[in-house]
């Protein structure tokens, strides 16, 4: 366990830099008014008024204050959108400060708890960001499991976080010695261990494949990732599977995955089999242009930067071919360490590979609540619908930088983590650069 007072000291600076207001009382009834409210299905709503009580939304009209007695909270020039879900990141991947120019060893050097206090300002910079809820995929030492608690119990203000341990991954999960490939019954095994451990979700790596390696060779058999798949499905969790390129896709699709991460330059059958099982897709292209945007930071070379854009690329196209034949897609940003604050990027992404504003507000709400199987809770703004909610400057139906660069106010479960109204509005505005 991480030292407490550190914790509370930390939280009290991160209250400091970015000006939250206290807390509300939750369980008073409150209306809140916006000049607008576009709902996940991306539908500009007949309402501006959103009643909430108790962390949850219980009617969305208009003049609510004439049925409802509560007190109205203005938020004048906003427009009401769903709090933004990003379906992967890697939130405990968080250095004391920027990354001096070789970012895997120094976080490879960094003690727990820098990691863990990095992780709580990470939680942070994502609020900022309008993402009040993430998928976290791979972390040491379960220390998403401990962010992930004490963000639900209030010790730390964050995104809540569905998380998944440490990725089954060989270097997680070394093969007995003298075994080249894990069995079946090791790959069930590592899986139970994360359920038992507290994941929501398991994470296998399929492939290589990951920052300046772009490389896509399977680790596992598909009798091995299958075995694991079931370890998941008995224990009532999901399961994805991280293929760079189509070569553990065949082996996801056959395990009955939940979602595929990253695959670039799949096959139109494999796109026809995901679009058939309902297996999402989480494209991840914009963590590579962040890879080469902040080249210095990690030692990537001119060549390794030319790669990294060839792959957003390819990304791009493929992105497109899934979108085209109807696949869902959900919005992942894969963010690591400076990343955080560039999460949205990513819809810049879906826009270039074809997708209307809308559907790219889609990938980002109503689809990453369908990836959570939380279609009935999250990324909407509806009766019954958590109070995660934020105000954006703009219409970003019409500019997506309404989201990208224009969140002002960011309330999660009904109360406000983020409030700039006072200020000159949106504080983050990431540099999302050139995708290729
Ligand atoms: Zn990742």
């Amino acid at each position: 366990m991480i030292n407490n007072s550190a914790v509370l000291k930390l939280g009290l600076l991160v209250i400091a830099m970015f000006g939250l207001s206290k807390f509300s009382q939750a369980s008073e009834t409150k209306i809140l008014r916006f000049d607008k409210i576009i709902d996940g299905t991306g539908i500009a709503l007949q309402a501006k008024d959103i009643a909430i009580r108790n962390g949850v939304i219980i009617s969305v009209g208009t003049d609510l204050d004439r049925s409802i007695n509560a007190e109205v909270v203005e938020f004048d020039g906003l427009t009401a959108m769903p709090g933004i879900i990003d379906a992967h990141t890697h939130i405990t991947y968080g250095l004391p400060s920027t990354p001096k120019g070789d970012a895997w060893a120094e976080l490879g050097q960094a003690t727990r708890e820098q990691r863990y206090s990095a992780s709580i300002l990470n939680a942070m910079l994502t609020l900022r960001t309008g993402v009040t809820t993430v998928r976290d995929l791979n972390a040491d030492q379960n220390l998403d499991f401990e962010l992930r608690d004490a963000i639900n119990s209030g010790e730390v203000i964050g995104p809540r976080i569905f998380a998944s341990g440490p990725g089954i991954h060989p270097f997680n999960d070394p093969p007995p010695e003298g075994v080249e490939e894990a069995s079946a019954d090791f790959l069930r095994i590592a899986a139970q261990k994360r359920i038992d451990a507290g994941a929501d979700w398991i994470k296998i790596f399929g492939t290589t494949g990951s920052a300046s390696d772009l490389t896509s060779k399977a680790y596992y058999s598909p009798t091995a990732i299958a075995a694991a798949a079931e370890a998941a499905k008995a224990a009532g969790k999901r399961i994805t599977v991280h293929s760079y390129g189509p070569e553990a896709v065949d082996a996801a699709i056959k395990a009955g995955v939940t979602s595929l991460d990253h695959p670039v330059g799949i096959s139109d059958t494999h796109i026809a089999a995901m679009r058939e099982k309902g297996i999402i897709y989480v494209p991840t292209v914009d963590h590579n242009r962040y890879y080469a945007q902040h080249a210095s930071e990690y030692g990537y070379t001119p060549i390794i930067q030319q790669n990294l854009h060839a792959f957003v690329e390819r990304n791009i196209m493929t992105v497109r071919a899934a979108h085209q034949a109807g696949v869902t897609i959900a919005m992942g940003s894969d963010a690591v360490m400076s990343g955080f604050g560039e999460n949205t990027c990513e819809l810049k992404a879906f826009l270039a590979a074809g997708m209307s504003n809308v559907e790219a507000i889609q990938s980002a709400t109503i689809n990453g609540a369908k990836l959570l199987g939380k279609e009935q809770e999250l990324g909407r703004i509806g009766e019954g619908f958590a109070a995660d909610i934020i105000g954006v400057r703009g219409d970003p139906t019409i500019n997506i930088d309404a989201i990208i660069s224009g969140v002002t106010v960011v309330l999660k479960d009904g109360s406000i983590v983020v409030d700039n109204r006072d200020k000159a509005g949106a504080i983050n505005k990431p540099d999302c650069g050139a995708l290729y």
